[in-house]
């Protein structure tokens, strides 16, 4: 590197983190995103110049739902092998995300500490993955699933799949690409791969559900335009399936979980087999669509040549992303808050809440800000019958409670939904309303999480999410 640019990087770098420091005192949040920004803008292509001192290069991992959770756990299978991960763990998975990201890792003069040991372990946002794989020139990316998300950021998921190929078919063939099976739209894009694929996918076909939810999106084959048939669904449109027109079916898969327990209250239990042998994992998840980032984070492992031991270890360390499933005790009351961004999401968290025994108390938060999806219309398409007279106590809040809550009342899930449109108001509702010792469900959209999140911690004085690891 010359001289000039390694100045100009050193500069950069102190920038970013001065604006870092200074958001955060100003109380605007984990400092994520404006650093990697205003490091950007001081030395374009910041990022390819950080990422290239990894001395373990990156991993990316993307895909609709389950990114952050299968980041972390993919994290900590890593460190659990001896590698200094850099992690956007606040979810920051744009660009300058990634950017800031880089930035806090490296000193003033942008140098990395052991830069040997380091491996980026970044979640990339579906859309930003071609620029990110350009970039940071990465050693494996993952893809979870693909679901109809946001349609107006994105449009089509047909064109999502699209963006993904054209990524694939431009890196090199040293790159392993990790695929859900089980998908087929992300299974599809081994076709676009150059060089070594490994297949995830679920075989223990008794957790399956048998009836395409309305959250499937991908039913009909792009090669012959057959309709799908499957002879196992385990959420949306991921499952085992088979095109009755040209043949195209699910691969055969690498990592798989022959074994998936889950029962209310106690944590995911999977035993997968592997090419390094059989492992075992228990995690603090609900839900299948958690079973499919254990085994996506798994494979990202056995790409990069961890040892299983490494694995289990990484695993058993594990704790739920904030704010995206994690429980914790406010005002005598359990309040278990789990994100939904889409309807796949949604109807898996509803499959994981009605599984629970006893009445439920719910409060649901529907914004539609950029970051939730400004069209709310998928509210329609999520299955809420499935908690028909389940619930005592039913709250709708956010910007669009009114919409939710007309949601709720025509899937008649129990108690008539009360609306309050403010979050903390509706918080303390939900809180007051619910009997001391019952539990909470707190299901919000993103930018809901966000505000849910810091008045949690507010009350339950837990540090906000940029204070712990
Ligand atoms: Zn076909």
């Amino acid at each position: 590197m010359s001289a000039v640019s390694s100045l100009r990087t050193a500069a950069a770098v102190t920038t970013a983190k001065v604006t870092a420091v200074v958001s955060r005192r100003l109380g605007f949040g984990g400092g994520t995103a404006l650093p990697g920004l205003v490091a950007d803008a001081v030395s374009p292509g910041l990022a390819i110049r950080l990422a290239a001192r990894l001395g373990h290069g990156s991993v990316l991992i993307t895909g609709t739902n389950g990114k952050t959770t299968t980041a972390r756990l993919a994290r900590n299978i890593a460190q659990a092998a001896g590698y200094w991960p850099v992690h956007n763990h606040s979810g920051s998975n744009l660009m300058r995300g990634i950017t800031a990201c880089l930035v806090e890792a490296t000193d003033a003069r942008g140098q990395l500490t052991q830069p040997d040991r380091r491996l980026g372990v970044f979640e990339v946002d579906e859309a930003t993955l071609p620029e990110a794989a350009e970039a940071l020139s990465p050693r494996v990316v993952a893809f979870t699933n693909l679901f109809r998300d946001q349609l107006d950021r994105y449009g089509e998921v047909d064109s999502v799949a699209a963006v993904w190929r054209q990524a694939l078919a431009t890196l090199p063939s040293s790159i392993t690409v990790v695929l859900n099976a089980d998908d087929p739209s992300v299974a599809g894009l081994a076709d676009a791969c150059r060089g070594p694929v490994l297949f995830y996918a679920v075989s223990d076909a008794s957790c399956a559900v048998y009836e395409i939810e309305h959250a499937a999106d991908a039913r009909w084959c792009p090669a012959c335009g057959r309709e799908y048939s499957y002879s196992a669904v385990f959420y949306g449109h991921v499952g085992h399936w088979v095109c009755p027109g040209c043949g195209r079916a699910r691969p055969a898969a690498d990592v798989q979980a022959i074994k998936v327990e889950q029962s209310p209250d106690h944590p995911l239990r999977l035993a997968l087999s592997t090419p390094s042998g059989e492992i075992d994992l228990s995690l603090p998840l609900i839900g299948l669509y958690n079973a499919y980032n254990a085994l996506a984070a798994v494979g990202v492992g056995l790409a990069l040549g961890v040892p299983a031991d490494a694995i289990r270890t990484g695993a058993a360390s594990f704790t739920a992303a904030f704010g995206r499933q994690e429980r914790m005790t406010v005002r005598g009351r359990e309040v278990q808050t789990i994100l939904a961004k889409n309807p796949a999401g949604l109807n898996q968290v509803l499959r994981a809440i009605s599984a629970e025994e006893g009445t439920k108390n719910l409060l649901f938060l529907l914004n539609d800000d950029i970051a939730d999806g400004r069209d709310i219309s998928w509210i329609w398409d999520v299955d809420f019958e499935m908690l028909a007279g389940q619930a005592t106590l039913v709250l709708a809040s956010g910007r669009r409670a009114a919409d939710m809550a007309l949601r709720l009342k025509y899937a008649d899930i129990g108690a008539h939904p009360v609306i309050e449109e403010d979050t903390e108001s509706a918080l303390e509702m939900a809180l007051a309303l619910t009997p001391e010792g019952e539990r909470l469900y707190v299901v919000p959209t993103y930018t809901a999480m966000l505000k849910v999140r810091k008045l949690l911690a507010r009350w339950g004085r837990r540090p906000p999410f940029w204070e712990e690891d």
